[in-house]
């Protein structure tokens, strides 16, 4: 079966068309500047990239020209859109109604939407792509596969807030957690490559791209994980602040004259490494790139990113008591072997032996990291969350 995988954000669509038996891509690119002048990449697999301007004044006209792209003589993968089988949507917000991944329906449409104040950006642009689809493929069944869903099996004492008890049963405030779809994802191959069974491991997995997130996986469940109500929590992240002293918002906003917009501003696009750095990057190729010439702020920077992560590597081997695996994933994990030495550099106590040797310049592929006999064995595993959600839709279309 092939399914078309759309990742729908408020001004840009990705998509990925995947034959989801041989888990291969036949073809994938991405609608940009939606609502603004509209930019069209596509590639088939094997093919040249596109690149065109396509006006798209809304997601409709993106889908319009991904399935013409996708079916037509020239650059098309396939004959008919009869040949699509089934459409996963990647979906930010589940809250607490979705632990695992559903079929669309209306009613679950309403549900979404009754999830959009837990994130304003990202769940009314999910459901405009479902419905931008239903319109031009009416019958192609949909299903949305849930960031948050993963880790809808936080015990409470990992999901409470230290807050009022009325705020969670009035406005559902708790720990949610993101990236559960590359934290399973990932989590299930390291079962996979130590060919042991996934309901019996302690693992750990550090998720550290642009945003990032660290999660405890117990015995094949997420247990605990950094991110919040809102990727904002946690890790020191590209632009976002991760935890802080929640006083410094208000120190910070007398300071500067700031109302609670222009604050949340500060923690969501002018902090982390790029902030740190002295507004340098929020890249970790230029971040690397500036510590090798001896700037001290890009060295601070990435120092604080890897002490960061290590602390939370350091929780969650308390909160499972032990840990089996560590694994690194996302543009950071899986190519930036300076963070990774710097945050195994910190993991002797656990009975990490890492393997400087294997780490020096691996990128993008998957690999142990870990010396044979290390009690705690680290791995690369590169993400794929379009195959993962390729693989959720078919399961539950068939
Ligand atoms: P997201 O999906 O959150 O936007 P990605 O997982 O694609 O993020 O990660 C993007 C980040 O990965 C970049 O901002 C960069 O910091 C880092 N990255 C990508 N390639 C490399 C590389 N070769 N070396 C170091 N860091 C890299």
């Amino acid at each position: 079966m092939n399914v078309l995988v759309i990742n729908c954000g408020s001004s840009s669509l990705k998509f990925q068309l995947i034959d989801a038996e041989s888990e291969k891509v036949m073809a994938k690119g991405i609608c940009e500047r939606i609502g603004i002048d509209g930019q069209f990449t596509y590639q088939p697999a094997g093919g040249e990239k596109e690149k065109s301007a396509k006006p798209m004044p809304t997601h409709t006209e993106a889908i319009q020209y991904v399935l013409e792209a996708l079916t037509n003589d020239k650059t098309g993968v396939v004959s008919s859109l009869d040949e699509i089988g089934a459409v996963g949507h990647r979906m930010v917000h589940g809250g607490e109604k979705f632990a695992s991944s559903v079929v669309i329906t209306e009613e679950v449409k309403k549900a979404v939407e009754e999830c959009n104040e837990l994130a304003p950006l990202h769940n009314p642009a999910n459901l405009i792509g479902v419905e931008a689809c239903e319109k031009l493929m009416p019958g192609t069944p949909m299903v949305g596969v849930f960031d948050t869903a993963f880790h809808q099996t936080m015990p409470a004492r990992a999901y409470m807030y230290g807050l009022p008890y009325e705020y969670y049963e009035k406005y559902k405030v708790r720990r949610y957690g993101f990236h559960g779809t590359s934290h399973s994802f990932v989590s299930k191959r390291a079962a996979e490559v130590m060919e042991k069974p996934y309901d019996q491991l302690k693992t750990i997995v550090c998720h550290l791209g642009n945003g990032a997130s660290v999660t405890a996986v117990l015995n094949g469940k997420s247990v605990d994980t950094s991110m919040g109500l809102t990727p904002l929590e946690g890790l020191v992240m590209g632009t976002r602040s991760g935890d802080i002293d929640p006083a410094i918002m208000e120190f910070i906003a007398h300071k500067e004259g700031l109302d609670i917009d222009g604050m949340m501003k500060v923690l969501n696009k002018d902090s982390g490494v790029y902030g740190i750095s002295g507004g340098l990057s929020s890249d970790f190729r230029d971040l690397t790139d500036a510590s090798l010439a001896g700037d001290k702020k890009a060295q601070t920077a990435m120092e604080v990113f890897s002490y960061r992560v290590a602390k939370y590597i350091g929780a969650y081997a308390a909160a499972m008591n032990g840990v089996d695996d560590i694994v690194f994933t996302a543009g950071i994990g899986e190519n930036d072997d300076i963070v990774r030495s710097q945050v195994c550099s910190y993991l002797g106590y656990l009975g990490v032996e890492f393997d400087e040797e294997k780490n020096k310049g691996l990128r993008g592929k998957e690999e142990e990291l870990s010396k044979p006999g290390s009690k705690v064995r680290v791995f690369v595993i590169p993400t794929n969350e379009e195959l993962a959600i390729a693989r959720e839709t078919m399961a539950l279309v068939k």
